[in-house]
């Protein structure tokens, strides 16, 4: 059976950054399982997996622009303090879901000066290229239930 579209695939990957900083592992806990062909992982890593059997293992480098995208500097936006109404303290690092231009998303509070608040909604890995080392572990068909939902349910699902 090989990786294809409407495949629940499972994975063990380690995820690594041109310096060779692991960023991801699944190594040590549970594979990773997805539904191929519907976008659930990154399109440069469903595009490498796509006709390999269970067993195989293979390493893959990404290009940004496959994986979370260019980093944008027009997601990069100094707000007043006063936008974040009734959030008593605001530190670097946290995290809101916003509406931003590209649709709601998720930002991050990257400076603080004063009353002016530097917020990022890039991905955290966004402009970062991406090196997988991956072994496919298992590949079943999945559910007509799976299949309508667009995702695979499992020991983990969300349901
Ligand atoms: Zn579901």
């Amino acid at each position: 059976m090989q990786v294809a579209d409407n495949m629940a695939v499972s994975i063990h990957y380690t995820l690594t950054n041109d310096e060779g900083e692991v960023i991801d592992s699944s190594i040590g806990s549970d594979a990773l399982v997805y539904l191929h062909g519907k976008g659930n992982i990154i399109s440069g890593l469903e595009q490498a997996l796509a006709g390999k059997e269970v067993g195989e293992q293979f390493t893959v480098r990404i290009p940004a622009e496959d994986a979370y995208g260019e980093f944008m500097p027009e997601r990069v936006q100094v707000i007043p303090r006063s936008m974040f109404e009734g959030v008593d303290h605001l530190e670097v690092g946290m995290q809101f879901h916003a509406d931003v231009s590209s649709g709601p998303g998720v930002v991050a509070i990257v400076d603080i000066d004063g009353d002016e608040i530097t917020i990022d909604g890039n991905h955290p890995l966004a402009g970062v290229p991406l090196t997988f080392d991956v072994e496919i572990v298992d590949i079943r068909p999945a559910t007509s239930e799976e299949l309508d939902h667009g995702h695979i349910h499992g020991p983990s699902c969300h349901h």
